[in-house]
Parts: C-alpha cells; structure tokens; sequence
C-alpha cells in the first residue's frame, strides 16, 4: 500500500492523538512505535502512517537524526507528503527541537516553506496574530509556564520560533485565513517570495483549520498539532490521492481472553476501576508488598483465572494510599515498582491465551507496550474520543490492546471497551 501521508510525532501520545484522529475517515492508519527496523518493503503498510519517536526533549543532534531516520523510512515506504507532528502547546525550549527538525526534514525534502500550526480549537487551543491561546489564557500565563522539562514563557510563535531556525519566519494572520483558500495560498506565495521559510498561522475554530488543510495539503512538510491533520484523508478522497477503497482497518480474528490492567490513580480511572471490579474478578496490587514478596501473588492468582473470565489487576488507589506508599518507597519506585509488576501480569496474561488487553494510565500503557513486544498498531474503533482500540501483535499472536491514559473515558469505559469489540 502506497503511504498517502507520512507521519512523524514528537512523542507516543502526540501520536496516538493524530493517529486516532486519521482513523476518523475510517482509511487504515498504522502507528508504529520508533522507526521500524525493517524496511517498508517487508511489511503491510497503511495509506497513513505515523512513526512515534520520543524525542521532545531530546539533544537537538539526536533528535534530528532521528527522525531524519524515519523520514527516510516513510520515504521507502513510498510517501511525498509528511507531516511534522508536535503539542498543541508547542512544547519545545530555545534550542528546539520543533523548528530545528522542520528545518532539517525541509532540507531533506528541498522544501522552500512549511507551515506551523498547533492550533487545536475543540481541546482549546487557539492561534491569534501568531499568539497561542489555552482556552482564554495565552500560553505564557496557562500552566504551561511551570512545565518542568519545558516552561513555555511567551504565548507568540514568531518569537518562539526564530531562535530555532536559521530561516525567515512569518506569519498568515486570521484575518487571512478568513478569506478563504486562494487568499491564504496567495499569502503563503508572497512570504515565500519574501524567503519567509517558517510561516505560523493563525486559527481560532474548525473552519480555519479545513481552509488551512486544503491551502497546505499538497506542502511537501506540514507541521502542526493533530488538529490541522484532521481534515487531510477527505481532502486527498476528493484530490483522487487517496481511493476511496484504500484498506479499512480489520479487526483481526481473536480468541475470547481478555484482561483489564490499571495502574492510573486518576480519579475517573478510580471510578472506572471500582465499577467493573463489582461485576468481574479483580485483584488489588499493594506497592509495598509487592516491594517485600514481588508480584507472585498476583501471578498465582492470575493462573488460577481462565483466560475468558472476566478480570482486573489494578494497583489503582486513592491519593492517601498513594502517599503513604510513596512516603515509603519513593515516588519513583513506588511507580515503578507497579509498572514492572503490571507488564509481567500482560506478558503472563498473553502466554495464558488472553489476546484483549484494556490498559489504563500513560506510564502504565508504556510499560505493557514495551513488555509486550508491540512494534505496530492499526488503529481500530474509538471507544471514547481519543482512546481506540488498536490491533497488534505479540510474540506472534493477534492481540487488541486500548491505552487509556488518566482521566479519558467514561465511567463504564473497560466493560464498554470489551463489549465493543464483540460487536466489531
Ligand atoms: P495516568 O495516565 O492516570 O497519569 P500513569 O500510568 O501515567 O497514569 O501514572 C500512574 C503512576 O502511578 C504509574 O507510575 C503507576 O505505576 C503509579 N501507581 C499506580 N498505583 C500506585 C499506588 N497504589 N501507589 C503508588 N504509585 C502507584
């Protein structure tokens, strides 16, 4: 399958976000985790692909070759059109590395121009006169300002970009993007015959977005936030670019064992822990005993569960209880230590026949990821916005796997989650 549109995110769950939004138009997207060892000749490849790296705060050299690395990858794999995937609230420091890498992937690809936009309206992410809004407060004074790894102290993208790149930077006001789709290319072909390289552009609702995505779609490089991406798969439909019977995601035919895995303290998670464990088997981990005796008892209890039954682990707990096995161990061990724990219990679960997997919490979802062995997902039905199903394989076998991370979902989201994939 010829890639229509490659794909490339500074993180996992930058990733997941474009991902799923893709996935929208119902056209096979495929993530992959880190750039693929193989070459896109030896796999099944989707008409989107998204390569998500980890490299937001990465030395900026590091970062670069890195995903240089899956540019050249999505190359291969037939794409000429890509996309530069970063946080609506363009989480990056002086050194970069969002424009360092737009520049570099600009290079590679002999692009004049690329667009910035992080806008994200729905999720109240807003760009007005190249001024980024979080809902009504401009970046500066939201808690962006106290992020640890990146404080984001001035809400104007001009000026947060320049220090990064050694081009021009410029900017397509709203009031442009108002006027339509030739307006705004002909503002994009004015900078460029001014040598504006780096263009950001405003958008403060959908529409702009739709107008920005239909000016920019045939860009060799895009950047932005999901957001602007989402309105690409129709645009192509229509272009002719994309069939309209490029693959569909297929659920893969799976047996019936399923397990729930929570290592989220987030008080939706707590909601959600505490409403399926009154109708399944569910086992409580303990951070403190499992730092005395590790996760044996788990373990056994979960060899004496068939794979079919309906069954939690979670080491989700209320705050107090969080503190005080912090105050114990550490923040850090405390969370590991669950982590470790959990990922075993996946590994095991699978060995045991299970191939549905509902994990709950971020770091939690990394760490099964990893023990797993998941190198790929095709994205699959949203159970609630922003979190679907996604096929993939483990140690050879077809598995479902949904990575809910903190408070996404409703409250009835894992008995919702399992019981949509019998109806798929
Ligand atoms: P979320 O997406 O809700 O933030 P994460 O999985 O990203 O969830 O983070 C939760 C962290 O809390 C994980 O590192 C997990 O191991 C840790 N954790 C889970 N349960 C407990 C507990 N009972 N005590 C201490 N830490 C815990």
């Amino acid at each position: 399958m010829t890639v229509v549109l490659g794909c490339i995110a500074d993180d996992f769950t930058g990733a997941t976000d474009l991902a799923g939004l893709l996935a929208r138009s119902g056209v096979r997207v495929s993530l992959r985790l880190g750039v693929p060892e193989t070459a896109p000749a030896d796999v099944e490849t989707s008409s989107f692909e998204v390569i998500a790296l980890k490299c937001r705060t990465a030395p900026v050299e590091e970062a670069i070759a890195e995903t240089q690395a899956a540019l050249a990858w999505l190359q291969a794999a037939g794409a000429e059109r890509f996309f530069w995937k970063y946080c609506s609230t363009f989480d990056s420091t002086a050194k970069g590395n969002i424009g360092p890498i737009a520049e570099a992937l600009m290079a590679k690809l002999g692009s004049k121009q690329t667009i910035y936009c992080p806008a994200f309206p729905e999720n109240g992410r807003s760009i007005f006169m190249g001024n980024l809004f979080v809902g009504e407060q401009p970046l500066h004074e939201s808690p962006m300002k106290d992020h640890p790894l990146t404080p984001m102290r001035d809400s104007n993208l001009m000026r947060l970009l320049e220090p990064q790149v050694s081009g021009k930077v410029g900017l397509a006001n709203r009031l442009v993007v108002d006027q339509g789709v030739p307006a705004l290319r002909n503002r994009l072909a004015e900078l460029r015959a001014d040598g504006v390289a780096h263009v950001v552009i405003d958008a403060v609702a959908n529409i702009d977005l739709t107008i920005i995505a239909e000016a920019c779609r045939d860009l060799p490089l895009m950047t932005g936030g999901s957001a602007v991406a989402m309105p690409l798969p129709s645009l192509y439909m229509a272009d002719g670019v994309l069939s309209a019977d490029a693959p569909k995601p297929v659920k893969p035919a799976l047996a019936p064992g399923q397990i729930v895995l929570s290592g989220s303290c987030s008080a939706m998670t707590r909601k959600q822990v505490a409403a399926f464990a009154a109708g399944a088997e569910a086992f409580k981990l303990d951070p403190l005993a499992l730092a005395k005796d590790g996760a044996k008892a788990a373990a056994d209890w979960l060899a004496q569960q068939a794979p079919e039954t309906a069954k939690i682990v979670y080491a989700t707990a209320e705050p107090s209880e969080v503190a005080a096995a912090q105050a114990e161990l550490g923040v850090e061990k405390a969370g590991k230590i669950v982590e470790d724990a959990l990922a075993e219990l996946a590994v095991q679960a699978r060995d045991a026949g299970v191939r549905r997997f509902v994990v709950a919490g971020g770091e939690t979802s990394g760490a099964v990821t990893n023990a797993l062995g998941v190198k790929q997902m095709t994205i699959g039905p949203e159970v609630a916005p922003g979190v679907p199903w996604t096929w993939c394989v483990s140690a050879d076998q077809d598995i479902a796997l949904t990575l809910k991370s903190g408070n996404f979902g409703q409250e009835d989201f894992f008995a919702r989650a399992l019981q949509m994939l019998e109806e798929q």
